[in-house]
C-alpha cells in the first residue's frame, strides 16, 4: 500500500516537474514571440492581430497539457502587458487593451481566457465591469456611432506609439500636470504649464487653453479645412494636388460648375458678425450655397453642435438674398479625441465620398496626438 502510494507521488512529482520546465518553455517562446512582433514595423492594430495568432498560438498548444493555475496565467498576462504597453504606451488602461477593437480597445487576446475560458467566469465578471467602466466613457460619445467614432482603433492604420497616446489620452491616463497632483498625489501645481489659467486636464490642453488657440487649435483646425477644401475641389473638378496633405486652398476657385471661398470675409448689405466661414460652396447648376463651418470641439455634446449652427443662420439669408440660392450651413464637427455625429451624412450632403469621414477623423486625432506630445513633451 505504501509502496503504491510512493509510487503514485513519484509519478506526481516527476509531471509537476515536466510540467514546471514545459510550462517555462512555454512562457519563454510567447515572450520571445512577443517581443519580435513589438521589434517589427507592424502598426498598433496589425500587432495586437499578430499577437493573437502568432505568440497565443503557443499558448493554447499548451491548453490541454498543462495545468496552468490561474496565477501563472495572470503572470504571464502582466508580463505581456508590459511588454506591450513598454512599446504601445506605458499607462493603457488593462480592461481596454482587451477590448475588442471595434468598442474602442485594442483586442488583445488575454492567456487566461485562452486557455481557461469557463473556468474563469468570476474573473471574466470583474473584467465586464472594467470594460462597463470603459464604457461610461465610451458614453462621451453619447448618441454617436461608436464603432463609427472608433473606426480609427479597428483600421489600425495608426502609428502604434500614436494609437497608445490618444487611447491614453481617452482613459485620462497621461502625465498632466492635474494628473500628477490630483491622481497621484504628487507635489507642485495642477495648473496649465502653458499659462496657468487653468487645470493642466487633458481636456483643458487639447481645447480649452488660450494659449495656443492661435496656434496649435487653428493648425489642427486648418488642416481639417484644407482636407475638406481638398475633397470639394476633387468633387467639382477643380486642380488639386494627389495627396491632400500638399493641397493650398486658395481664397477663390472657380469654373463653370462651381465656385468655392475659403476663409473669405464675405461683403453683406446688412452687419453681420460672423461673415467669414471656413469655406463656402456655391454651386452653380444647382444654384445652392453650403457655409461650411468647421469645428473640433473638446466635448462630445455634437449633436447639440451640429443641431446648433446659429453662428452662419444670418450669414446664409444675407447669401441667399445676394446670390439668390439657397442656402445652407454645413457643420464639420469632429471631437479632439475622435468622436464623430452626423458627419457622414454632412459630407454625402456635400457630395463628398463619405469614406472620407475616416480621413477627416484621422486628420483631428493626428493633430491632437501633436498637441498632446508638445504640451506634455512626449516624444513620438
Ligand atoms: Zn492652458
Amino acid at each position: 500500500m505504501a509502496n503504491r502510494w510512493k509510487i503514485w507521488a513519484m509519478g506526481s512529482i516527476n509531471t509537476w516537474v515536466s510540467d514546471i520546465k514545459m510550462k517555462e518553455k512555454t512562457r519563454k517562446e510567447y515572450k520571445r514571440r512577443i517581443k519580435l512582433l513589438l521589434r517589427s514595423k507592424l502598426n498598433g492594430g496589425n500587432v495586437i492581430r499578430a499577437i493573437n495568432t502568432w505568440a497565443v498560438t503557443v499558448l493554447r498548444y499548451s491548453g490541454g497539457i498543462l495545468n496552468w493555475t490561474q496565477e501563472e496565467l495572470q503572470n504571464m498576462d502582466r508580463m505581456a502587458r508590459k511588454l506591450i504597453n513598454r512599446t504601445l504606451h506605458p499607462r493603457a488602461n488593462v480592461a481596454r487593451l482587451y477590448l475588442q477593437r471595434n468598442e474602442g480597445g485594442r483586442g488583445l487576446q488575454s492567456t487566461e481566457e485562452t486557455i481557461k475560458t469557463e473556468e474563469h467566469v468570476l474573473k471574466k465578471e470583474r473584467r465586464r465591469k472594467e470594460k462597463a467602466l470603459h464604457r461610461q466613457y465610451a458614453k462621451i460619445a453619447d448618441k454617436t456611432d461608436i464603432k463609427r467614432t472608433y473606426k480609427w482603433i479597428k483600421n489600425g492604420y495608426m502609428k502604434k506609439e500614436t494609437e497608445g497616446l490618444i487611447t491614453a489620452a481617452q482613459d485620462q491616463a497621461l502625465p498632466t500636470r492635474w494628473r500628477k497632483v490630483k491622481i497621484e498625489k504628487q507635489s507642485g501645481k495642477s495648473l496649465c504649464r502653458m499659462g496657468n489659467e487653468r487645470d493642466e486636464t487633458t481636456f483643458h490642453i487639447l481645447s480649452e487653453c488660450s494659449k495656443i488657440a492661435q496656434t496649435e487649435y487653428k493648425k489642427r483646425h486648418d488642416k481639417l479645412a484644407q482636407l475638406v477644401h481638398w475633397n470639394l475641389c476633387k468633387r467639382y473638378g477643380l486642380q488639386h494636388e494627389r495627396n491632400w496633405y500638399d493641397h493650398t486652398a486658395e481664397k477663390v476657385l472657380e469654373n463653370e460648375k462651381v465656385k468655392i471661398l475659403w476663409d473669405f470675409s464675405i461683403q453683406t448689405d446688412h452687419v453681420i458678425q460672423a461673415r467669414r466661414p471656413d469655406i463656402v460652396v456655391k454651386d452653380k447648376e444647382m444654384n445652392h450655397t453650403w457655409i461650411i463651418d468647421i469645428a473640433v470641439p473638446g466635448d462630445a455634446r455634437i449633436e447639440e453642435k451640429e443641431e446648433k449652427i446659429e453662428k452662419y443662420q444670418d450669414l446664409a439669408r444675407e447669401l441667399s438674398w445676394l446670390w439668390m440660392t439657397s442656402t445652407n450651413v454645413v457643420p464639420v464637427i469632429i471631437v479632439t479625441l475622435g468622436a464623430v455625429g452626423r458627419l457622414e451624412e454632412f459630407l454625402k450632403m456635400l457630395e463628398v465620398d463619405e469614406k472620407e469621414v475616416d480621413r477627416v477623423q484621422f486628420s483631428a486625432l493626428l493633430g491632437s496626438a501633436r498637441i498632446l506630445r508638445k504640451v506634455l513633451d512626449i516624444p513620438g
